[in-house]
């Protein structure tokens, strides 16, 4: 059996390594290495996988978020709602802006941001949600969208983990992640379902003038060569990347689906035991792509099975140790603990198992053989 990696690029990598030689060949061949054809063509082929009106190519992901919200043009100590279990790419957006993050608790079975709690943090202030569609399972988007219908909030999706997965609203209607809210941002980093071999991000939209306004602000606030209407940022997506990711978004729903089968292959093997939860499934199948494949252990032995699991060169994850709200940097002595009673058992919970789109069978079986007899045991 090959050893097992958390996420497997270079077998990945062999597989198209000639259509993406070829690529890159062609951005080598035009020497426009910024903003040159490739990337347009890029932008295009993303376009019509989403159904979206506008992608903005950018530097990275964590950019994307931050230009998308420089693009709502807001006030110093305007309130953004956001989840306390994610990435701290999110709230570092939102403070370095210098607007004020409020962290809300998240739904015990999907991880996500919970409706209910973000309805409670809604102040005159709130100018927007971030929803963050994590390890690959799209949020309550239905209940967030009519939330921020009433209260009159951005919506901006973190999407990062979430490309190619397929939202089913309560009437039946489907759309992919991230072409739900007004804004919405993804990453291309490499460990990403579709991933760069190196830094890479998108803003999407279907707003025309969010979109013209979000491709000066990438460009320095440019809307005609050397005219800065507005403070802007560098931050673009280079050609050799923008080769890759043409050719890998031909990949993605393939990729997603070996993903979503492995899944399916773990919690057959693992969902009966009583002491770990596997990951929630909507009744849709569509709307997970398992960015991650996230386990909770109820019975207090996490730790333990993390290091049996690397005892056994088996590669897991813990994502994320602690909660936002108790991170150094993001830390107000004024919140009150005890309203994130999910994400401060989750972090005690979740442990991540090695999923990407060339896990096989039998490395599947023996990952979760290996589970269950340290779950067996203690
Ligand atoms: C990866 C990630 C980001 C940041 O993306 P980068 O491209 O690494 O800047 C933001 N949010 C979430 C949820 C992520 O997983």
């Amino acid at each position: 059996m090959d050893s097992i990696k958390m996420v497997d690029l270079k077998k990945q990598y062999d597989f198209i390594k000639e259509e993406v030689a070829l690529a890159m060949e062609e951005v080598l061949e035009q020497t426009t290495f910024i903003n040159g054809p490739m990337v347009q063509a890029f932008q295009h082929d993303l376009e019509s996988y989403l159904q979206v009106k506008h992608v903005i190519p950018c530097a990275n992901g964590t950019d994307a978020l931050q230009i998308a919200l420089m693009s709502l043009q807001l006030e110093p100590g305007d309130e953004i709602i956001t989840a306390d279990f994610t990435f701290a790419a999110t709230v570092e957006v939102i403070s370095l802006l210098k607007l004020k993050p409020i962290l809300v608790d998240v739904n015990p079975k999907t991880f996500n941001i919970d409706p209910k709690a973000i309805e409670k943090a809604i102040t005159p202030k709130t100018k927007a949600i971030i929803p963050v569609h994590l390890f690959g399972q799209a949020a309550a988007m239905d209940q967030i969208l009519s939330i921020a219908e009433r209260h009159q909030l951005y919506v901006i999706e973190d999407n990062a983990q979430g490309i190619g997965a397929q939202y089913t609203f309560p009437d039946g209607r489907k759309a992919k992640t991230g072409t739900l809210g007004h804004l919405a941002a993804t990453s291309f980093f490499p460990s990403k379902n579709l991933g760069a071999y190196g830094d890479g991000g998108a803003i999407f939209t279907n707003d025309d003038q969010l979109a013209a306004f979000l491709r000066g602000i990438v460009n320095h606030g440019m809307y005609k060569p050397y005219y800065h209407d507005v403070v802007g940022v560098n931050s673009r997506l280079d050609a050799l990347q923008a080769a890759v990711l043409k050719v890998k978004l031909q990949y993605l729903d393939f990729y997603n689906e070996r993903r979503k089968e492995a899944a399916l292959k773990y919690t057959q093997a693992l969902e009966s035991h009583p002491d770990l939860l596997t990951p929630f499934r909507a009744a849709d199948c569509d709307s997970h792509v398992y960015h991650q494949y996230t386990l909770r252990i109820t019975n207090g032995k996490r730790d333990d099975l993390a290091s049996y699991l690397k005892e056994q060169n088996i590669p897991c994850g813990i994502y994320y140790p602690v909660p936002l709200h108790k991170q150094k940097a993001y830390k107000d002595p004024q919140t009150d603990d005890t309203i994130f009673p999910v994400t401060n058992q989750l972090v005690k919970e979740v442990i991540s198992l090695p999923m990407h789109s060339e896990l096989n069978s039998k490395q599947i079986e023996y990952i979760s053989t290996k589970v269950l007899s340290f779950m067996n045991n203690k």
